[in-house]
């Protein structure tokens, strides 16, 4: 059994075929998947897809993309956390590919959410882009370590994902890893701990070879983890398994 690690299903494209979603994960064995926040404003939608499914788990945060909110502030996110089906704070964390000029409200947000993870217990699903050494920076300041969490769709380093898991965190591989050209990338998955490694859709983007291109789907985590293994040597059911282990280990979700 797969778990997809992250994933939009509140999406308007996914959530229009949500019932079509859900089958398709049972027919490619993945068990569960993590609906991850982009905002409070939607976060009621991705907490109703937890309610509603056993086999769904969602979580609470802003993404850094998102400009021009009021800003989330940590208490508020710990409140929200409470919930039995969220599992997780975010997704946050700091992108300077997307979003130019003064970010100091970034890194401002970021820190709030580690503080509602401290705070709540709940770990953390980290997105960063262009700003690796930022993140790590922040991360260490505010004790993220106390928490832990995912780097999620990682496309760093193997120097980064090191300090990362330093920090106590896993390293989740999306569909990134499947394209031709990301070779430094399958270097990261061909040398990682299996016990530090999650796999992910991030759907409705970066659906993997042979979709690529497509709308994803949380059923297609099944292509990260084949490609995984082919890099390994290893039999995808090893990857299932321990991604799995990682996931429910990670997250406590029950
Ligand atoms: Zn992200
Ligand atoms: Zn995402």
């Amino acid at each position: 059994m797969l778990v997809d690690s992250h994933c939009h299903l509140d999406f308007p494209d996914l959530a229009a075929n949500l019932d079509a979603l859900l089958d398709g994960m049972k027919e490619n064995g993945v068990g569960h998947a993590l609906c991850v926040s982009v905002n409070l404003e939607d976060f009621p939608r991705v907490q109703a897809l937890a309610e509603a499914h056993a086999n769904l788990y969602a979580s609470v945060g802003v993404h850094p993309d998102y400009e021009n909110l009021a800003e989330p502030q940590a208490a508020q996110l710990a409140v929200l956390a409470r919930h039995p089906r969220i599992v997780a704070i975010g997704e946050t964390g700091l992108d300077y590919f997307r979003l130019k000029g003064d970010l100091e409200w970034q890194r401002e947000r970021f820190r709030q959410h580690i503080r509602a993870a401290r705070a709540s217990g709940k770990p953390l699903i980290i997105h960063t882009r262009a700003a690796a050494a930022d993140t790590l920076r922040i991360m260490a300041e505010e004790g993220a370590d106390g928490v832990g969490g995912v780097m999620h769709c990682f496309t760093e380093s193997w120097e980064v994902a090191q300090q990362a898991m330093e920090m106590n965190f896993y390293i989740s591989f999306s569909g990134i890893v499947t394209f031709r050209n990301a070779a430094a990338l399958k270097d990261v998955a061909r040398r990682i701990r299996l016990d530090r490694m999650l796999v992910e859709t991030d759907s409705p983007y970066l659906a993997p070879v042979p979709h690529r291109g497509k709308l994803n789907q949380p059923a297609y985590v099944r292509y990260v983890a084949q490609e995984i293994a082919a890099l390994r040597g290893i039999d995808m059911r090893e990857v299932a398994a321990a991604t799995t282990e990682n996931f429910f280990n990670l997250f406590k979700a029950a």
